[in-house]
């Protein structure tokens, strides 16, 4: 373990160096031994100290109060004073300064150790409680920086609904029946989307606070798999054609696999829906399942657009869409809840892509207990 450095900032310097002595032999690194108030902000800058022990009256233009407050402001180190001061004005001048310890003089050095102890021991807290209202304020912030962008992909969707429900008030009697059930098509893809986006929406929520878990349980994954596509095919256009392939390499692995149904079903959608989306010339969409004795391995291909490698870092951030994508509708929060999922899962995600040529989704997830 690395020792704690400490700064003593002391106009007697013989009091300094005795204190600095007794520190060292119990086991304390001090850093440096100063006078002044200057010096002490100098050298809490350069060596930014664990720890300041803080003559209250010092040599120079400034106390120590004042030099606390000065060091406070930039840097976040406990300070303990030590001071022959008891008036209460002095010790209501240095809790004002946040202090961590206030020891009167003569003090024993067992004193200033526990003091310092304390000391640590608080501040750690402090940080501690910082840390979690800093991700707390940034949930918070990432929750309402989510419902803003949904709330803003609501509005073409429901500005559809609008303008075909007018259509069918106002000239509901005078539109051919293939109108009239065009603008019933519409609302309801509209609808679809908007429940979607919701879905995705709480499913990004559910992730963040920790609340979906991994259940996994025995799953015949051939059938699983199957199912999956022919459903992808049924909503992908006659353009596509959705392939699927599995295969054991090692016999061995022929075996009941444990995995978690809901997370995997999520996974691969989100992996396939896109792998459509993302060819609208149509082609060849691909699912192949490597089953190991102790993992699978799902490549989702696809010959569509591809992604520009200047989003390779941050695909799998929330809302990140490329701009090759941007005619394509979508929120970006597919991918995202993608890798929270695989996640969840202990598993990995890559990808391999060439713009205009194509783009490979590979997930590894263990088998789990
Ligand atoms: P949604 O939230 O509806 O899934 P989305 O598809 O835009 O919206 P993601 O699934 O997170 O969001 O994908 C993020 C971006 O990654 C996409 O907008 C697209 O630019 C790119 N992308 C993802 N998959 C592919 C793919 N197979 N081919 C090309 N680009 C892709
Ligand atoms: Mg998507």
């Amino acid at each position: 373990m690395t020792a704690t450095k400490i700064l003593i900032v002391e106009d007697e310097l013989l009091t300094a160096m005795s204190l600095a002595d007794d520190l060292e032999a119990m086991g304390y690194e001090i850093v440096d031994t100063v006078t002044s108030g200057e010096e002490a902000i100098q050298i809490a800058n350069d060596c930014q100290p664990d720890l300041i022990l803080m003559d209250i009256n010092l040599a120079g233009s400034i106390d120590g109060i004042d030099t606390a407050l000065e060091i406070r402001q930039h840097l976040n180190i406990p300070v303990i004073f030590l001071t022959s001061y008891n008036s209460n004005e002095t010790v209501k001048r240095a809790q004002q300064t946040g202090s961590f310890g206030y020891l009167l003089k003569p003090f024993k050095v067992k004193e200033v150790s526990t003091s310092i102890e304390i000391a640590l021991s608080k501040y750690q807290e402090e940080l501690s409680l910082r840390q979690a209202l800093a991700s707390a304020k940034q949930y918070s912030e990432q929750q309402l920086q989510s419902l803003a962008i949904a709330a803003h992909e609501f509005r073409t969707p429901l500005s559809v609904i609008q303008l075909s429900t007018d259509m069918l008030k106002d000239g509901g009697d005078k539109l051919a029946p293939d109108k009239k059930s065009k603008h019933f098509e519409r609302i309801q893809r509209s609808i679809d989307s908007i429940s979607q986006m919701i879905k995705d929406v709480l499913t990004v929520g559910k992730v963040e606070s920790g609340e979906l878990v991994c259940n996994p349980s025995p799953l015949d994954l051939d059938r699983f798999c199957a199912e999956l596509v022919s459903v992808c095919q049924i909503h992908a256009s006659k353009l596509h054609q959705v392939t699927y392939q599995i295969q054991y390499p090692d016999e061995a692995a022929k075996i009941t696999p444990n995995l978690d149904p809901d997370l995997l079903l999520a996974i691969l959608s989100n992996l396939l829906t896109n792998a459509i989306k993302y060819s609208p010339q149509g082609g060849e969409v691909n699912l192949s399942v490597t089953c190991k004795s102790n993992n699978v391995t799902f490549e989702v291909q696809d010959c569509g657009i591809g992604i520009p490698t200047e989003y390779y870092p941050k695909i799998f951030e929330r809302f990140v869409r490329a701009e090759n994508a941007n005619k394509i509708k979508g929120t970006g929060l597919g991918l995202s809840i993608v890798k929270n999922l695989v996640d969840l899962h202990k598993g990995e995600i890559k990808f391999d892509s060439r713009v205009s040529e194509g783009t490979k989704f590979t997930v590894t997830l263990p088998y789990l207990l």
